[in-house]
């Protein structure tokens, strides 16, 4: 018997963990029992430099594989599976932020977009329409040029723009912030939080920043999660 789609209740959690746990080796581990996002919920990482904040959403992100436990998102196992499928689910599901943009400096913002959009498998024709509604709205008029011609700040609308293009479940933003100055900061934050909460994305974002705090109803504090054997931090640690 089919289920009435009319009663299937819509989507609860973004994002649930159960049992995980990483470890780089002997030096740094993460453990995390039970940690869930719910759809469209924000919520801050917070944790000094080195306490595993970029670890957490990297695993979230199936970019690094946890060695137990389970990773859902969207209603999908990230890990167990094969990597092809972990990266339909990143590129369909889930939108990346960065301190540095990571976008391809050669090419336009209209096409940084549309390669996201490729890459989520949506359908081709409607790419260059979408990425120019979503650039304009996000105030960006030159979306022609590369974006290594574009200024920090714009670089960073293009990132915003190219993250919540496919509609993702869940927005990761890593250090969003890290390079700006306070005022462009607080400016780039409230972009990242109306976006996702105009494509009813969860948001998961992680800094070492405690004013960041205040924006956030929820702040997991990923120190509860980890365990370091030494104390001393490795040099060339990301922050
Ligand atoms: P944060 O983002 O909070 O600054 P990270 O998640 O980047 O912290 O790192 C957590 C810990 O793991 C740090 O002690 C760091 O030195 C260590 N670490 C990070 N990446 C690696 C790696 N590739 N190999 C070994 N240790 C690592
Ligand atoms: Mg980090």
């Amino acid at each position: 018997m089919w289920a009435d789609p009319a009663t299937i209740a819509p989507m609860t959690y973004a994002v649930q963990l159960a049992d995980v746990s990483f470890g780089y080796g002997e030096d740094f581990s993460l453990s995390i029992q039970e940690l869930t996002l719910k759809t469209g919920e924000m919520a801050l990482v917070s944790g000094g430099s080195g306490s595993g904040k970029s670890t957490l959403l990297w695993l979230i992100a199936g970019l690094l594989r946890a060695q137990s436990g389970s990773i859902t998102v969207a209603g999908q196992r990230m890990d167990g599976v094969h990597e092809s499928a972990t990266d339909r689910i990143r590129a369909r599901h889930i939108g990346l932020v960065f301190q540095t943009h990571h976008l391809l400096p050669e090419f336009s913002a209209q096409d940084n977009v549309a390669l996201a959009l490729m890459a989520a498998g949506e359908p081709e024709k409607s790419h260059a329409a979408r990425a120019r509604d979503l650039l304009n709205k996000l105030g960006i008029e030159r979306i022609t040029v590369p974006v290594a011609n574009l200024s920090v700040g714009q670089q960073q609308r293009v990132a915003v723009a190219r993250a919540i293009a496919c509609k993702p479940t869940i927005v990761l933003a890593d250090e969003p912030t890290a390079s700006l100055d306070d005022a462009s900061a607080s400016q780039s934050m409230d972009l990242i939080q109306q976006a996702c909460q105009e494509a009813g994305a969860a948001l998961l974002c992680a800094s070492h920043d405690r004013a960041m705090q205040s924006r956030f109803e929820r702040v997991i504090q990923v120190d509860s999660f980890a365990t370091t054997k030494r104390a001393r931090a490795k040099p060339g640690a990301r922050a």
